[in-house]
């Protein structure tokens, strides 16, 4: 007895002492299994009111898991007390150990949720020998904790940025405080409707506090925001643009190439390989990369043009006053039009309309890479949670990977 006695207050189930306990052996796993039971004449408290009482209504045995111990998976056998509470009727006591209808006791799933933050929900639950449902539970509870409901107040800045939820063609947005690199809201779908929510959530008093709003230039949120934040400027940020340039002029341009020089075997095979070599940012080239692209670029003249345009584009972003960045637009223009380049020209006649959001972006210099940023770890997140379609669980993980700095 003595050691049930020394068992039960390591063990620190409040309320319960071990009654009896005995090896398994499931598969290749050993189990510690333990069998507690109510202290007998104790108070309890209902889970619904708090209220303390004496009266028992009945027991229901539950199986619950609890931290391992040595080499063991511990399995609790513990009857669940409920109260006849005077209020609410027979409810389920209330205990900090284990929550109502819980699998798992407070302690494992604390330690779940902290394994959550590194790991994948599979590879949580392989580790603990778990199910990943719980193991999600787990997470999504402490997660919930953790966050609380989002502060509103005293923002002047978002940005908004959509992104794909699963293959194929079903999207979310995320909004941000950039000041703050601070995740507001995350939902479903790109659309106008889909994201009005948010501005119901911020109020008619803090959407007028809003001075301006970042997004992507091809997205459909420029009229919602003006519809709901009439102060607020519209800034398009410099990383879509630029993706989108890669996508619709470098790419173009140099699959166009390479049909041109299908008499030249050797050229051709260098110019359809290098996707890769120009769309990268220069200053993550290796030396010989470098050099590569040096060589495509000088035996390549519409692929130089169009890569040496794509760093002007970029500097508009660079520009800290609205005229000369005005001045810098009107010059590049210039040169798409001028360079005879089909995809280049296009891309610039697109872009006309959008420039008033590129120019404001001087007077709200905001980090873009913050955007690009967000986009590369919800895509980690994604693959963390690979396979749980939940998009609260999701969209919370999301909140949880940029919950701001400073304030
Ligand atoms: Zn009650």
């Amino acid at each position: 007895m003595a050691r049930h006695e020394s068992m039960s207050r390591l063990g620190g189930w409040e309320g319960y002492e071990l009654v009896d306990d005995w090896d398994e052996l499931r598969g290749q796993q050993r189990w510690c299994v333990i069998r507690l039971s109510p202290i007998r004449g104790r108070l309890r408290c209902c889970s619904g009111c708090g209220r303390a009482t004496r009266l028992l209504h009945d027991l229901q045995e539950r199986r619950v898991r609890d931290l391992p111990v040595f080499e063991c998976c511990v399995e609790l056998i513990v009857p669940r007390v409920r109260v006849a509470c005077e209020s609410c009727g027979p409810k389920l006591e209330r205990l900090n150990w284990l929550a109502p209808y819980a699998r798992v006791t407070q302690r494992l799933a604390e330690s779940v949720a902290r394994l959550c933050r590194v790991a994948s929900i599979l590879h949580v639950a392989r580790f603990f020998g778990l199910d990943w449902k719980t193991v999600k539970a787990c997470d999504y509870a402490s997660l919930q904790q953790q966050l609380g409901p989002v502060d509103l107040d005293g923002i002047t800045v978002i940005a908004l940025d959509e992104f794909a939820i699963q293959k194929g063609h079903r999207y979310a947005t995320v909004i941000v405080e950039p000041l703050r690199k601070r995740v507001l809201w995350v939902g479903r779908g790109r659309g106008r409707e889909d994201i009005r929510p948010f501005f119901a959530l911020l109020g008619p008093q803090r959407c007028l506090a809003l001075r301006a709003a970042v997004m992507d230039m091809s997205a459909g949120y420029e009229l919602e925001v003006q519809a709901h934040c009439p102060h607020a400027a519209i800034v398009f940020d410099l990383f879509h643009v630029v993706a989108k340039y890669g996508r619709e002029v470098i790419d173009r341009v140099r699959v166009d190439r390479a049909n041109e020089l299908r008499a030249d075997r050797h050229g051709r095979r260098v110019v359809k390989a290098a996707r890769w070599l120009l769309l990268k940012n220069r200053d993550n080239l290796s030396p010989r990369q470098d050099v590569e692209l040096d060589e495509l670029l000088a035996a390549n003249h519409s692929l130089f043009v169009v890569y040496v345009l794509r760093d002007a584009l970029k500097n508009l972003w660079q520009q800290r006053h609205p005229e000369q960045a005005a001045r810098a637009w009107r010059s590049w223009y210039r040169q798409a039009l001028r360079s005879g380049i089909g995809p280049l020209r296009h891309f610039a006649r697109k872009l006309r309309p959008y420039v008033p959001g590129i120019l404001a972006h001087c007077l709200y210099p905001l980090g873009t890479n913050l955007i690009e940023g967000i986009n590369n770890k919800i895509k980690v997140i994604k693959r963390m949670a690979y396979g749980f379609r939940d998009d609260a669980y999701f969209f919370l993980k999301i909140r949880a990977a940029f919950p701001g700095v400073g304030r």
